[in-house]
């Protein structure tokens, strides 16, 4: 066996043949602590990997989308956003300063009484607003 690499675990893990082009993309989005958009993705990892098509990029987060890893966060403002899925969580975007923050959920907050007979495949929490160091009573 090779060395350890929690990457390539994670791919095999959902399924996924960890090719090359996969795990850079992946080890990327593990180990950004923001919200970055489908292009700031394509945008640092061909500045590191110039072989890498902006197809397979797009191609690998609808992937990784569909496979559960990670998640896409649909702001409604310019682009959607990526992050990895390791605990659910909730977010609030302020309308100023565009900032997406994470909001802790208490287990099944979101989960109500209507769903039963559903199956929730994804649940997404997304507050908008004005963060506290956009608010004018901080001025
Ligand atoms: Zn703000
Ligand atoms: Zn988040």
């Amino acid at each position: 066996m090779n060395t350890f690499n929690p990457v390539v675990e994670k791919l095999r893990e959902s399924g996924i043949q960890p090719t090359h082009q996969r795990i850079i993309i992946l080890d990327y989005i593990m180990k950004q602590e923001g919200h970055p958009t489908a292009d700031e993705i394509n945008r640092v990892l061909q500045k590191e990997s110039p072989a890498l098509s902006k197809a397979t990029v797009y191609n690998t987060l609808k992937l990784f989308t569909q496979k559960g890893l990670i998640h896409m966060i649909a702001t409604n403002q310019d682009e959607n956003r990526y992050e990895i899925a390791d605990h659910p969580h909730g977010h609030f975007i302020c309308s100023k300063c565009s900032h997406i923050y994470d909001i802790e959920l208490k287990p099944d907050s979101v989960i109500s009484d209507d769903l039963s007979g559903f199956t929730v495949e994804d649940t997404q929490l997304l507050i908008k607003g004005i963060c506290p160091k956009c608010s004018p009573d901080n001025k």
